[in-house]
């Protein structure tokens, strides 16, 4: 059998060997789910729901020693997994909250002895292949409510966190989730490839948009559902009457939460002229503060990077905007020890010809331009392929809706940032995907209508 070797990212160190998966046992584990989904599907909504609320039980039990696996890792700093897993648990409230909802027979039209109704039937045997930088989160949008809803999952985490990927299997397992209700395949690029390529009836990916643009192609002719959560390249923009002490605080921990690495990281703020430079000063001092160091500690508030190929991305970001004239105003460069660490970054004096203002950073570094008022910051904050959320700092809640409202996002802020709930869709336009996450709406993709015409005579 193949083997996936888990390095720490904070000190480059190897931690295990896990056994993983190729081709032949994706392609048995797949078959495994198929012959599983049918019971799974007619086991009682209630009893499925038990399932769900023992494993958030577990998730509870577990959460200090789970949260220090997800840390050792992805580098994420302790307190910032423990706040994953705890808002993991709010998500699971949503879902069981909702689903007998979303699953109850809806009679829409009775007339005359013709009755219309709707029910919603399992999509079947679904692929789940996620991302490492909120496993938890992205990974729980898509399984739980997959599962709630009668399908079976096979899935992938991502190479770099699939030791949680491990605890969460053995987690649902332990809660009553057969074992080939929910089947986990361990591996890289090759593995999820394999996943995808196999007899299912849907695929939820989380990743990137190269990776997403690949499976599209691949999965596109077999006319199985599709949804794609990919990256972004999400803009703010500080107003000249925004509140700026405030702003800064805010931005500074939307762009450098979780060391970046978040699909709703703040990637480039737009500062009206008249505020650019208290701005600028307010947004330094406030990420000057952030105290960076071993991801286990609990005052640390940035960790490593989880991938090393993300440093090089980062560099080359930094000496291509430095070269068409940014200033740094923090940071810039690698930190010199074991693991993959890079400094808080700060570029001002930045334009869209640079790379660091037009492609997804995933990282510590942010771009700050100035610009002269709402147009501007509106043409400038479309000038971009993706689409997940963008932001607005200002009291004024109209033109924060003027602005919001002409912008090319699936979420908009208002005075915040890097922000998810259950109780909305998470979707994104352009290439940041298709399809959606949580709502109601996030329960309901994970089925198919069935649309009854009953005549009673
Ligand atoms: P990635 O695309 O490198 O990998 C994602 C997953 O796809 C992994 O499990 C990987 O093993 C697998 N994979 C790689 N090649 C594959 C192939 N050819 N076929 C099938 N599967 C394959 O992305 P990543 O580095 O894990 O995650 C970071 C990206 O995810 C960022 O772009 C981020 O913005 C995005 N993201 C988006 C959301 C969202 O909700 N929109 C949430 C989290 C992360």
């Amino acid at each position: 059998m193949p083997h996936l070797q888990v390095f720490n990212p904070a000190t480059g160190a190897a931690i295990t060997e896990l056994s993983a998966d190729d081709a032949a046992s994706v392609a048995a584990k797949t078959a495994l789910a198929r012959s599983a989904q049918p019971a799974w599907a007619a086991t009682p909504l209630a009893e499925r729901k038990a399932c769900i609320a023992r494993f958030r039980a577990a998730i509870v039990a577990e959460l200090d020693a789970l949260a220090q696996t997800l840390t050792l890792e992805v580098g994420k700093p302790i307190r910032q997994s423990k706040n994953e897993l705890n808002g993991l648990l709010g998500r699971i409230d949503f879902f069981l909250g909702h689903t007998d909802a979303v699953l109850a027979t809806q009679t829409v039209w009775a007339e005359g002895g013709m009755t219309e109704q709707l029910d919603h039937d399992p999509l079947g045997v679904v692929a789940n292949v996620s991302a490492w930088n909120y496993p938890y989160f992205v990974g729980g949008n898509v399984f739980v409510p997959a599962l709630l809803t009668g399908n079976a999952v096979v899935y992938k985490p991502s190479e770099l966190s699939s030791m949680t990927g491990l605890h969460i299997a053995r987690l649902l397992h332990a809660s009553g989730v057969p074992v080939g209700v929910f089947v986990p395949v361990i591996g890289g690029g090759a593995v999820g490839q394999a996943l995808v390529e196999q007899d299912i009836d849907g695929v939820f990916f989380t990743g990137s948009y190269a990776t997403g643009a690949k499976i599209a192609a691949s999965v596109g002719p077999r006319m199985i559902k599709l949804q794609l959560e990919l990256g972004g390249k999400d803009p703010t923009y500080v107003c000249d009457d925004a509140n700026i002490a405030a702003a800064a605080e805010s931005l500074a921990d939307g762009a450098m939460y979780n060391a970046g690495q978040s699909c709703c990281s703040v990637e480039r703020i737009y500062v009206h002229e008249r505020v650019y430079a208290p701005f600028v000063h307010a947004f330094v001092t406030a990420v000057r503060g952030f105290a960076v160091g071993d991801p286990q500690d609990e005052a640390t508030y940035l960790g490593p990077l989880a991938r090393a190929a993300q440093l090089d991305v980062l560099e080359a970001q930094v000496a291509d905007a430095k070269a068409r004239g940014a200033t740094v105003r923090l940071g810039g460069h690698r930190i010199d020890r074991p693991g993959n660490w890079f400094e808080p970054t700060v570029l001002t004096e930045v334009d869209h010809t640079m790379a660091v203002m037009r492609d997804e950073s995933f990282g510590p570094i942010i771009g700050i331009q100035e610009v002269r008022g709402d147009e501007e910051a509106v043409r400038l904050m479309n000038d971009t392929r993706y689409g997940l959320t963008a932001g607005v700092y200002t009291p004024d809640e109209r033109r924060a809706r003027a602005v919001l409202g002409r912008v090319q996002a699936g979420s908009v802020y208002w005075n915040c940032c890097d922000r998810v709930s259950p109780r909305l869709p998470w979707s994104g336009r352009g290439h940041s995907g298709i399809g959606l996450t949580l709502s109601t709406a996030g329960i309901e993709t994970f089925t198919r209508p069935r649309a009854w015409h009953l005549r009673s005579a």
